[in-house]
């Protein structure tokens, strides 16, 4: 299923799959101009599938105007799942903290691939060297996360469970 994404002077902009324009009407970035017969249910709400929206802000850059999940100290936190990313120590908004793998006094970025989850021992452990100088390695690899995964917390919040498509 795909939906026609509209600029917001109904100019069409972009095809995309029905999983990012849902994202864009549940962040409230877009509106439904027009539904398929079709939808995601739950228990207690059902959502029709998008076939054209429109997007509420001009924007010049869609991607950048799409990046629906933006990077944050708490969104790489939520990811990795509270857990350390070096020893899987459980952790919480107190005790979790933000590891730069290549540390930022050299050169590494604020980005998703960049930072993990870490727990304060392993932090302080690695202190300022590299995965190599300090022979430490990665439960997985980060990335930013995947849209479907974004999706279905999203969907989580308005208590879907199931969605059948
Ligand atoms: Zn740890």
């Amino acid at each position: 299923m795909k939906t026609l994404v509209l600029n917001a002077g109904y100019e069409p902009i972009r095809v995309v799959s029905w999983e990012k324009a849902m994202i864009l009407l549940l962040t409230e970035k877009a509106e439904m101009i027009k539904a398929y017969k079709r939808f995601v249910r739950s228990a207690r709400h059902s959502f029709q599938l998008p076939q054209i929206i429109k997007l509420k802000r001009y924007v010049t850059n869609f991607t950048l105007a799409a990046g629906v999940i933006a990077y944050s100290r708490h969104n790489v936190f939520k990811r990795d799942k509270f857990q350390c990313q070096y020893c899987a120590k459980k952790l919480n908004e107190k005790t979790a903290t933000l590891d730069h793998i290549i540390p930022k006094s050299k050169g590494g970025l604020d980005s998703w691939d960049n930072t993990v989850c870490c727990c304060m021992s392993c932090n302080s452990h690695k202190g300022n060297r590299t995965l190599e100088e300090s022979h430490m390695t990665l439960m997985r690899p980060p990335r930013r996360p995947a849209l479907r995964v974004a999706l279905r917390e999203m969907l989580a919040e308005f208590e879907c469970e199931e969605w059948g498509i």
